[in-house]
Formats: structure tokens, C-alpha cells, sequence
């Protein structure tokens, strides 16, 4: 795989991702073992099925020319139908088997690949994802490429054996009787060409449709509070409505081409033909009657995949349809890359931004951003919402990456660093902290997986947490609800920074941290903060007062442009703009130095 990525797992088996078609074919072929076998199952199961057909034309023959020998033949002929009905029987068995496990291995393998190409996707990317979407491929799409496999392409073994095995025993009777059948094998692929192409359309867009239904309701759902605070509820419900009718009709049209299925008609027509040319054959004594008898039970065995090649196309094409879906987002071109082979070693935490522009999607977001922050400083990012202070801090981590000039942490790009490295040196603690549907614990190891018990205490103990954690029937064990419900945004706040702690980072990046909590536990966390900042560079996006007062530099922000930056009290004398900012503060403010004289 040469696709860029911010992941990837080393010695991954190498897929052909040029189109879905031979994407699922290295898939198949990743189990030759039970492709052959499958095959060879089937063959044996299809032989000896055709087998009776002709041991009972043989019986009909012995019953028509009785001897002295006919009853003892008759007995052997009966034991032999039963031999190879029931050899028929478990080699279907095994072959059944066979096929439902490289169908299973296929769904788990396709399902991982997607899985690790998702992580591997850079923020950019989820950005422009609608979840729900991106779920339905990694589960919908991802199932039909299981029935793709079993039963579609069981069925399609059965439709090739099903026709060559007994053309094989009727060439064998008489090779003038295969001209019905090869009509009829002609005629299929005509009409069955003809049905892929105009059911192909059908499948791929009810496959998208199930997509956007799907995000459409993984939207709603997560957004509840919205919708019931805007009374929405009703139109949203028409919005359901109108996707899942859509996808209704999808279905219906499907149905549609299938009722329109030819083979099935031409079977019934050729099955005629070849009983009249059996009859033709036995009136000019070319044939025995036991023979006629025997070219029809052959012939029968045919009806059976003709009717399941209709599933089998069905299915085929729908397992392409989802491969295709699932390939376009593995195919998809992540602008960051893991780059495996950067630097890797432990960041000092000197932080320089050098003529840096940002822009998502065209649109100018910061510009011409200059800062050298030194290793323990303290910064503060200041500015109006939408100035662009988270943008900023995200660029240190390439959770996004310049659009111009560059970011150098200790003195290297950034984009030259191992990017496991870098982001595994940088934590950064968000205004809506995100929390797993898992315990306390492993939320708080969530960056640090083989922490003890005592180093997740220690670090719940550090975040002022250790307290309200253990006031909870089962503690550490406690299981906290999607996106951690259960809790209040302080407790939350301080999960994140017990996390923070434990993963012990060399850069911090708090984002509004303690925005959502109440005055109570603000000093708990100003505590925990304080402790927190020793020895780390800390870029901190605040309101609050007595943070920005503590910070060693302050940035201010104002639409994506530095307009003023430097120490507090520096500030508050030479920049109106802080002033202002301040002015909402009840404190004092020293006189401007450009207004000293007149003061
Ligand atoms: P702040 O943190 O100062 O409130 P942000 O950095 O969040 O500002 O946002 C700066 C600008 O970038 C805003 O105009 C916002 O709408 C835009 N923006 C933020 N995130 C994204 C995103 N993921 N995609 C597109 N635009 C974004």
C-alpha cells in the first residue's frame, strides 16, 4: 500500500486495491486452500448427484429388457443410487462448510482492513465524514460482501457444475443431445448479461441510500437534545420517512428486475426441446428409452442453479456495490502521513511558529502567525470566539498541517517528526472532553495502556479526582456512560486531566479547560493545573483571569492574526486590544504607554 496515512500496521497482507473487483478477488484469493476445495467438494457433490440421474435411466432399461439377472442388477443399481446420494450428500456438507468459512474470513478481513484504514484517516477527512455513513459501510457493505461469498458465489459454483456435470453425462449418452443444452447456455448469458446491467445501477444506489439513511439517523439520534429543544421532532421524522422510502423503492425495483428474470423461461422452454429431441432420437432408434429417461433426469438437475443464479447475481452485485463503497474510503488519500521513518526521540518542548497560514478547504483561517515559545513556558492564547486559538494549537500536533510556512518543535518541522512520536509527546485536553463507554480506569489509561493500578491512582490523585472516583460504588471499575453522561463537567474535566497526567506529555494544550466548572471545584482544578504545567511547555486557550495572569506569554488573537503578544503587564501598557479584553474584567488597568504623557 503506498497510500499516506497517519497509520498503518506493518506487514499488513497486501491487498489489490485498483477496483472492487479485484480488490475482493485477493481478498478470495488470501484462502486458495478453501476456493479448491470448495470447487473439488462440489464437483465430487455434482458428479454423483448426476450419477443417479443415469443409474435410474439404467434401472428403467433393466425393467424394459427383463432377464434372468434384472432383479439382481435392479438391487445393485439401488445401492449404488444410494451411494452416491448420500457421497452427494456430504460432500455438500463439507463444501458448505468450506465456503461459509472463506466467507467469514473474508467479512472479518475486509472489516479489519477498513477499520485500520479509518484509523490511519486524517482529521480532515472525519471532518468531512458523516458518521453514520461510515458505519453503515463498515457494517452493511461489509456483510454483503459475506453473502457475496456464501451464498453468491456457492450458488455460482453450483450454476457451473450444475451445467457442466451433467452436459459432461449427456455428451456421454449422445453428443447430438448437448445442442438443446448449449442453446440454453448461450441464451442464459445473453439474458443474464443483460439482467447484471440493468440491476447494477439498482444495487449501487440503494447501497447509498442505505448509507444515507443511516447517517441521517446516527445524526438524529446523536443530536437529540437539539432536536427535542427545537421541537423538531416531526420533521425529522418526515426526514426518516422520505430515506427509508427511498430505500423502499430501491428494493421494489430491485424486485422489479427480478421478477423479469429470463432463464428461468428459457429453461422451461429448452427442458421441451430436449425431452422432444430425446423422443426424436429413440423413435429412429438412435437412443435407448432408459437413455431418454436418463438425458431428462440430467437435464433436471439444471433447473436448480438456473433458479439460484438469479440470487447468486443479486448477491454478487450487491457484494460489489459494498466493496466499491468500502474501497473508496480505503482508496482515499490522507493529506498527513505517519512518517515512520522521522525523528523520534523526547521533545524538549521549544515551540516556533514561522510565518505560519492555515486555511480549511480555501478558506483563510490563521495568517502570518510568528511565535518562539520556550521549553516551560506557559502561553496563553487569547482572542474572540472563531479567532482561531484552537486552530493554532492544532497544528501542533498535525491534527491539521500548515498551509503555509512552518512549525519547528525543537527546532525541527514538524512534519519531520515520527508522527506516533510527536502526538504521543502532546496531550491536549479539549473543551468537550470525550470520554469511553469503559471504566474509570481505562479512560484515564486511555493514552497510556499498560499503566498500573497505582500510576492510574497517582495520576487520579494529581487531577484532584482520586476523591470524587472512589465516592462511586465500584470506584476505578465504574463504567461511565457514552461520552461519560454520568458525570459533571468538572468530574470530567478531571478524568482528562488525570489521563493528561498519567501519559505525562512534554507539551500540554489545554483548550477553554475550565470553562464548565463551577466555582466549587475551580480551585481543585486550578491546583491540578498548576501541578500539571510544571516542567511542560503549555499552550492554554482561556478567559479566565487568573490563568491568563500566571501565563508567561499571552497571545492575543484576532481574526487568525497575532495582534499583540508578551507578559501581562507589558500589555495591559501596550496593546488597546488586551485592554479591551480586559476592560469586561473588574481590575486596573495601568494607563496606555502612548497616553502616559497626557495622564
Ligand atoms: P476559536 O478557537 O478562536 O474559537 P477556531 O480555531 O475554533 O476559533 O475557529 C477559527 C475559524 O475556523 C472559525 O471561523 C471556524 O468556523 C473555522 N473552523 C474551525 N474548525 C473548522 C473545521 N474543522 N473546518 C472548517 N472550518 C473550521
Amino acid at each position: 500500500m503506498s497510500h499516506k496515512s497517519e497509520f498503518s500496521v506493518a506487514g499488513t497482507y497486501p491487498y489489490n486495491h485498483k477496483n472492487a473487483i479485484r480488490w475482493v478477488i485477493s481478498h478470495l484469493m488470501r484462502y486458495k486452500f478453501f476456493l479448491v476445495a470448495t470447487a473439488t467438494l462440489f464437483t465430487v457433490a455434482y458428479a454423483a448427484y448426476a450419477q443417479s440421474a443415469v443409474l435410474i435411466g439404467r434401472a428403467a432399461e433393466e425393467i424394459l429388457t427383463p432377464s434372468s439377472g434384472t432383479e439382481g442388477a435392479l438391487v445393485t443399481i439401488a445401492l449404488l443410487v444410494l451411494l452416491v446420494l448420500v457421497t452427494d450428500g456430504v460432500a455438500s456438507l463439507f463444501a458448505s462448510l468450506s465456503v461459509e468459512t472463506l466467507a467469514q474470513r473474508m467479512e472479518v478481513d475486509a472489516r479489519h482492513e477498513l477499520y485500520i484504514s479509518l484509523l490511519g484517516k486524517s482529521q480532515t477527512f472525519h471532518d468531512r465524514q458523516r458518521v453514520g455513513d461510515i458505519m453503515a459501510r463498515a457494517t452493511d457493505d461489509v456483510k454483503q460482501l459475506n453473502f457475496m461469498v456464501n451464498p453468491g458465489i456457492l450458488f455460482m459454483f453450483d450454476l457451473v457444475l450444475g451445467f457442466a456435470v451433467p452436459m459432461v453425462y449427456i455428451a456421454l449418452i449422445d453428443l447430438r443431445l448437448l445442442a438443446v443444452p448449449i442453446l440454453l447456455v448461450v441464451l442464459y448469458f445473453i439474458t443474464a448479461s443483460d439482467y447484471s446491467r440493468r440491476l447494477n445501477p439498482v444495487v449501487n444506489r440503494l447501497r447509498t441510500q442505505f448509507g444515507t439513511m443511516n447517517a441521517r439517523l446516527e445524526e438524529t439520534i446523536s443530536g437529540i437534545e437539539v432536536v427535542k429543544a427545537s421541537t423538531t421532532e416531526s420533521f425529522e421524522r418526515q426526514k426518516f420517512r422520505d430515506n427509508a422510502r427511498g430505500f423502499r423503492d430501491y428494493f421494489v425495483q430491485q424486485g422489479r428486475i427480478e421478477a423479469g428474470y429470463l432463464p428461468i423461461l428459457i429453461y422451461g422452454i429448452a427442458y421441451g426441446l430436449i425431452f422432444l429431441h430425446g423422443i426424436f432420437l429413440y423413435r429412429a432408434d438412435e437412443i435407448l428409452l432408459g437413455e431418454v429417461i436418463a438425458v431428462i433426469g440430467l437435464f433436471s438437475v439444471m433447473r436448480f442453479p438456473t433458479i439460484l443464479s438469479l440470487f447468486a447475481l443479486t448477491l454478487i452485485q450487491n457484494g460489489l456495490a459494498g466493496a466499491d463503497r468500502i474501497l473508496t474510503i480505503i482508496k482515499t488519500e490522507t493529506e498527513l502521513d505517519e512518517n515512520r521513518e522521522g525523528i523520534s526521540r523526547t521533545i524538549e518542548g521549544d515551540i516556533v511558529f514561522e510565518n505560519v497560514d492555515f486555511a480549511y478547504n480555501g478558506t483563510n483561517v490563521l495568517g502570518d502567525i510568528n511565535v518562539h515559545i520556550r521549553p516551560g513556558q506557559t502561553v496563553a492564547i487569547i482572542g474572540q470566539t472563531g479567532a482561531g486559538k484552537s486552530t493554532l494549537t492544532r497544528l501542533v500536533n498535525r491534527t491539521y498541517d500548515v498551509s503555509g510556512g512552518r512549525i519547528l518543535v525543537d527546532g525541527v518541522d514538524v512534519r519531520e517528526w515520527n508522527l506516533a512520536t510527536l502526538r504521543s509527546q502532546i496531550s491536549s485536553i479539549e473543551q468537550d472532553i470525550f470520554l469511553f463507554s469503559r471504566t474509570i480506569a481505562e479512560n484515564i489509561a486511555f493514552g497510556a495502556p499498560g499503566a498500573t493500578q497505582e500510576q492510574i491512582e497517582e495520576a487520579a490523585r494529581a487531577a484532584q479526582a482520586h476523591d470524587f472516583i472512589l465516592s462511586f460504588q465500584e470506584g476505578y471499575q465504574t463504567k461511565i456512560g457514552e461520552r461519560g453522561v454520568t458525570l459533571s463537567g468538572g468530574q470530567r474535566q478531571r478524568l482528562a486531566l488525570a489521563r493528561a497526567f498519567l501519559s505525562n506529555p512534554r507539551v500540554l494544550i489545554l483548550d477553554d479547560s475550565t470553562s464548565a466548572i463551577d466555582s466549587a471545584t475551580e480551585g481543585e482544578i486550578q491546583r491540578a493545573l498548576r501541578r500539571m504545567q510544571e516542567g511542560r511547555t503549555v499552550l492554554m486557550i482561556t478567559h479566565r483571569l487568573s490563568q491568563i495572569r500566571w501565563a508567561d506569554v499571552i497571545i492575543v488573537l484576532d481574526q487568525g492574526r497575532i495582534v499583540a503578544s508578551g507578559a501581562h503587564e507589558d500589555l495591559l501598557r501596550s496593546s488597546p486590544h488586551y485592554r479591551r479584553i480586559f476592560a469586561r474584567f473588574d481590575v486596573e488597568l495601568p494607563p496606555l504607554e502612548a497616553e502616559e504623557p497626557a495622564a
